[in-house]
């Protein structure tokens, strides 16, 4: 397969003589080969998406949701088979990849609700005088994307963006370019007009011109803390509005008062879902007091996962590596390995990318696997002796995306909930995803810029307010605004 960028309600090859290979983490096959674009294909993109979003910002929104309330029923009919190609091109589980198009699909449902969230206001200021304020379009936007969701992270901003009225570019992972080729067939079939919606491929230097470009007035980023930095840096200094989100280390604050079962569950499924790929995925466990016995669970847990069967593969051969030395590392350190994921394979697809669930113990909040983010089924766990050194520890980290604590007490899990340096919170839950309509975003180095990225945080995001004041009668008097 050849993967195409979208311009203009048409699939065509990059302009760049180079061929790049996409390659499959289930069995390190290659899937699919694509041409990198060059600013010759974006100025084409941002040319065609311009003259298109005139017309389209004339359209009410009323309108404009129309086409996603076709896509979602697309969506839902074809979830098996876009579920598969996730499967493939980015080595999740089957099950992991249709949540994630399930999700897709409550994202929709959002984008469709949107004319009863994205109304104006008006109020009567003064006497006789009312002032309106309304939501306009922004105009040409993009969104550049991570490898690890290549279907939800873009569904986080497409639709609403495009709903209230804008053009939008995509820039997909060029790990994960396969999706994205579906989104844009389905767009079209469910009636979006050519050019409100754009494909771009290639790497950091098609991220580089977007950031550059001044008729592509807001961005998104979604991916790592470091390239989330430049890109802020390289759009705010461009006079862009820009919301970077970046890389995670969430901590779970365990009490030994925890509902053991539930506890050990929903650990194991944060840490290893999606193959720990998952910028909620719990990274470090702060074990307050004595917790062995929950400990003890979590490795059984841990142990009952197998790669290929109910753990996916890791993206790449590097991020094998990359995770595997953090644990060989941890364990020279003095870090008790008790449950070991390394050298994983799977019978028959001896070539793929896989890390079996790894429980790190006794780790030092100083070890590289207890402050850097790993991306990989790893859990390093910290013991403590009170919740305050596990806050102390929790709030040390830049990161700032997800902190949840584990616990049958209400005073513990408040004072944890107000305590941490988190955006999103969780009691008792191992993936603390808000759901719409309350927005995803985190604080600290996972976020640069204001506001969510999804929910009705990012109504604000995807347009600007226009405030007009209004006086017809002249009996209404003098006041301070005549
Ligand atoms: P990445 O930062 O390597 O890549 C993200 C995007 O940036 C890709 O489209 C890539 O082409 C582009 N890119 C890569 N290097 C670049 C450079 N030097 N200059 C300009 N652009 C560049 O991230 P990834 O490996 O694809 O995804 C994993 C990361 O994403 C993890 O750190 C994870 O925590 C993070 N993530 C965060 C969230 C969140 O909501 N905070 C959600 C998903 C993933």
């Amino acid at each position: 397969m050849e993967i195409k960028n979208f311009i203009n309600g048409e699939f065509v090859s990059g302009r760049s003589s180079n061929i790049e290979a996409v390659i499959s983490p289930v069995d390190g096959e290659p899937i699919a080969t694509y041409h990198p674009s060059t600013i010759h294909d974006l100025e084409e993109i941002i040319a065609t998406a311009t003259e298109a979003q005139k017309k389209w910002q004339t359209t009410t929104l009323k309108e404009r949701v129309q086409v996603f309330y076709k896509y979602k029923s697309m969506l839902e009919k074809n979830i098996n088979f876009l579920s598969d190609i996730i499967v493939r091109e980015n080595g999740k589980i089957f099950s992991e990849a249709k949540a994630e198009i399930e999700k897709a699909i409550e994202l929709c449902e959002f984008a469709c609700a949107l004319p009863q969230f994205a109304h104006g206001e008006t109020e009567e200021v003064s006497a006789g005088v009312q002032c309106t304020s309304e939501r306009y379009p922004i105009g040409l936007v993009a969104s550049i994307v991570p490898f690890n969701f290549p279907s939800m992270v873009p569904h986080w901003t497409i639709m609403n963006a495009i709903a209230l009225g804008n053009a939008f570019i995509l820039k997909p992972s060029e790990k994960v370019p396969v999706s994205a080729q579906y989104i844009a067939k389905y767009l079209k079939e469910a009636g979006l007009p050519d050019g409100i919606f754009s494909i771009i491929n290639g790497g950091s230097d098609v991220v580089e011109m977007i950031c550059d470009d001044p008729k592509i007035k807001a961005v998104t980023f979604v991916g790592s803390t470091k390239i989330a930095a430049l890109v802020y840096k390289r759009c705010t200094a461009n006079l862009k509005q820009v919301l970077a989100l970046g890389g995670a280390k969430n901590h779970i604050i365990l009490s030994p008062d925890a509902h053991q079962e539930m506890a050990a569950a929903n650990i194991v499924a944060s840490m290893s879902g999606c193959a720990g790929q998952r910028c909620m995925a719990a990274a470090t466990l702060l074990a307050v007091g004595n917790c062995d016995q929950i400990i003890e669970k979590i490795v059984n847990e841990a142990k009952k996962i197998q790669c290929g069967n109910n753990l996916g593969a890791v993206i790449s051969k590097e991020a094998k590596n990359r995770i595997e030395n953090y644990i060989t590392e941890a364990e020279k350190q003095g870090a008790k390995i008790l449950s070991d994921g390394r050298n994983a394979t799977v019978t028959g697809k001896e070539q793929g990318f896989y890390v079996g669930p790894t429980i790190i113990d006794h780790a030092t909040p100083d070890m590289a696997v207890a402050r850097e983010e790993i991306f990989g089924p790893v859990l390093t766990i910290i013991r403590c002796k009170t919740i305050e050194e596990a806050l102390a520890i929790e709030n040390s980290n830049p990161y700032g995306n997800a902190c949840s604590v584990f616990t049958q007490s209400g005073s513990i899990a408040s004072y944890v909930s107000k305590k941490a340096s988190a955006g999103m919170c969780g009691v008792n839950i191992g993936v603390p995803v808000p759901r719409e309509p309350f927005g995803f975003g985190g604080w600290n180095q996972s976020k640069f810029g204001s506001g969510d990225i999804t929910g009705k945080s990012s109504i604000e995001f995807w347009t600007k307010a226009k405030k007009t004041t209004v006086k017809w009668n002249p009996e209404a008097g003098i006041n301070w605004m005549s």
